[in-house]
């Protein structure tokens, strides 16, 4: 396999910097990752590419220029509070974590947020894991400045409203009338919420509840 430091700066190169990611921070962050950490070992050649990648569960790691996108449409400061739903594999979590800011993640799947909360952990990273279900937020540890959803919504859930500090906003993939999802940026303002939209994409679902029984790893 090629060295991983110079599979992660080609993917910066090649993936990010040509779709307008202008985010220094976000850059920076994502060429000095091992996202192959992250992902099932026989995949971890694949692991710079150009696309979502299977983790077990029937989930999925997100592509880099979406995890690019969402972080820099965050514009988050360091040292800031952020709610992440869907853990995953974790690397959004690290992402976020390696740029300062004190990250909070919500998975449903047990065993997805048990290896997360480990490899985060054993990468030195504080980033906190919880296995419940993201719809309802993380009420004990709010407000948040940020909140990102990395699964497929139907909706803002009235639980991330609430949970979010004010002046804050939220990133989320929201299903689309023409299939698939678009990214939506909401903050919350002090006349209320606005709203802009971003990219197309395409995410999994968002599931309702725990998912102790899901799909086999
Ligand atoms: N941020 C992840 C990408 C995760 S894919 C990464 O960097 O790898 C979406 C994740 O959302 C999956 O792991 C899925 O299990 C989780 N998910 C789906 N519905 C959920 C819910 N209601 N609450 C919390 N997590 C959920």
């Amino acid at each position: 396999m090629q060295d991983w430091r110079s599979a992660a700066r080609d993917m910066v190169e090649s993936q990010l910097i040509p779709r307008n990611i202008r985010n220094e921070e976000v850059l920076k962050v994502m060429a000095s990752l091992p996202r192959h950490l992250f992902v099932p070992f026989r995949y971890a050649e694949d692991a710079y590419i150009d696309r979502p990648l299977p983790i077990g569960g029937r989930q999925t790691i997100s592509q880099p220029y979406m995890v690019a996108k969402m972080t820099e449409l965050l514009e988050a400061e360091k040292g800031m509070k952020v709610l992440e739903i869907g853990t995953g594999s974790g690397y959004q979590s690290a992402v976020l974590a390696s740029m300062g800011l004190d990250v909070w993640s919500v998975e449903r799947v047990d065993l997805l947020a048990k290896r997360a909360q480990k490899l985060l952990s054993d990468m030195g990273f504080g980033v906190k894991v919880f296995h419940g279900d993201g719809r309802l937020g993380w009420a004990e540890a709010a407000p948040f400045d940020r909140v990102i959803v990395t699964a497929a919504s139907e909706r803002v859930e009235p639980a991330w409203e609430d949970q979010l500090a004010p002046g804050g906003r939220l990133v989320v993939p929201q299903d689309v009338m023409t299939g698939g999802q678009r990214l939506l940026v909401r903050r919350k303002g002090d006349a209320g919420y606005s709203d802009t939209w971003y990219d197309y994409c395409r995410f999994v679902p968002l599931l309702e509840g725990k998912g102790d029984k899901g799909a086999p790893l």
